[in-house]
């Protein structure tokens, strides 16, 4: 029996990973579930799998559960004896409970790339022991069994594209479509930065300090199906990939087993069905963040995390209705042209870059009179 910490657990990976824990009941068992406040879908969670603990950022009670709560409560998750933690938390707010985990060397599956990408180079030495639930990195991580780490000649991370790859004007594209994504099912914030290209960028970086592959050796490649989640080439010209239904649940449940697998309720693969798998160039004009992500990746330091909360606030200024899906990039790069702060060297140094960039955004607003772009 194994035991899991779901931190996000009404969240997109979070109730799919509960879907693994009910497909698979005589060997996982839940221990805590994480949110940031009740709502009636923790409740039912609460009921149908009876945590010891439950953690919520704002302090509430509930009947019959011990809550742990606010910072304190954090640090005390980050002691629990849980045999897998999985962090399924949105965006930068699950920097914080990554660090914690990390730096108590708790086994660690996450789909939280935020907090890898601005912890950088903090806790790096860490990053080894981490379970990649993003499916690219699964497919990554799955594909390097099959060869050593010193024999890898590329890495190639997958993109569907999402809905606009090869619309001519995104102009005028509303929320409601950049929310409607053709393969994946997954949160709001993951799936603008898929629409814009940014989630494939932010992966590069992510891929970059997850593997320790410099990053000329990584590309990326839109391929509308979605069923090869990613390829590793090897020197001798063999490519190995990890192929199946674009579904979240494969990649939550391998980091689950690893190195065993277990039952998903995933739909099988049917290449009658699927017919063909095509690849295509991204194109890196059309959307600018990817160029721009590669870019702070290269150049390290604090561009990732700037580069991270920059995309994080322009996302839900569009999501708010304030600003149009092409000022998404446009934001982010005048955020980036006011930056200047020295490379982070510990998880303050990272926070200290975070708020700043909060800051920076804030004043962007205010100078231009309420009015962004
Ligand atoms: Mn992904």
């Amino acid at each position: 029996m194994k035991s899991l910490a779901v931190l996000g657990s009404t969240g997109s990976i979070g109730t799919q990973t509960l879907d693994i824990v009910r497909e698979n009941p005589e060997k996982l068992k839940v221990k805590l579930l994480a949110a940031s406040k009740v709502s009636q879908k923790l409740l039912n969670q609460i009921r149908e799998f009876k945590p010891e603990y439950v953690y919520l950022a704002r302090k509430e009670e509930i009947k019959g559960v011990k809550i742990l709560s606010g910072e304190e409560g954090l640090q005390e998750i980050a002691s629990l004896d849980i045999d897998l933690f999985i962090n399924g938390i949105a965006g930068i707010a699950g920097i914080k409970p990554t660090y914690l985990l990390l730096k108590n060397s708790k086994k660690l599956a996450t789909a939280n790339k935020e907090a890898i990408i601005c912890l950088g180079e903090v806790l790096k030495e860490k990053y080894s022991e981490i379970f990649p639930i993003d499916s690219e990195h699964s497919a990554i991580f799955q594909s390097l069994q099959a060869g050593k780490k010193e024999d890898i000649k590329r890495v190639i991370l997958t993109a569907s594209g999402g809905p606009f790859w090869d619309r001519k004007n995104l102009e005028d594209v509303t929320v409601e479509e950049a929310l409607k994504h053709p393969r994946w099912k997954m949160g709001k914030k993951v799936t603008v930065d898929s629409a814009t290209l940014m989630n494939k960028g932010l992966e590069i970086i992510e891929a970059h300090y997850l593997f320790d592959i410099p990053y000329k050796k990584i590309d990326a490649v839109i391929h509308p199906q979605s069923i090869v989640h990613g390829f590793v080439e090897f020197k001798d010209g063999s490519v190995i990939s990890q192929l199946s239904c674009p579904d979240m649940r494969i990649p939550i449940s391998y980091a689950i087993s690893y190195p065993e697998r277990w039952k998903t309720g995933v739909k099988r693969l049917n290449l009658f069905e699927i017919g063909k798998l095509e690849f295509f160039k991204p194109d890196e004009e059309r959307f600018p963040l990817l160029r721009l992500a590669k870019e702070c990746g290269e150049k390290g330091g604090f561009y990732p995390a700037v580069l991270t909360v920059a995309d994080e606030i322009a996302v839900e200024m569009f999501l708010k209705g304030y600003i149009k899906f092409t000022e998404i990039p446009q934001i982010v790069e005048r955020i980036l042209e006011k930056a200047d702060f020295k490379k982070p060297e510990n998880y303050e140094d990272v926070i200290f870059i975070i708020e700043e960039t909060k800051k920076i955004f804030k004043n962007l607003y205010k100078t231009a009179g309420g009015k962004i772009a």
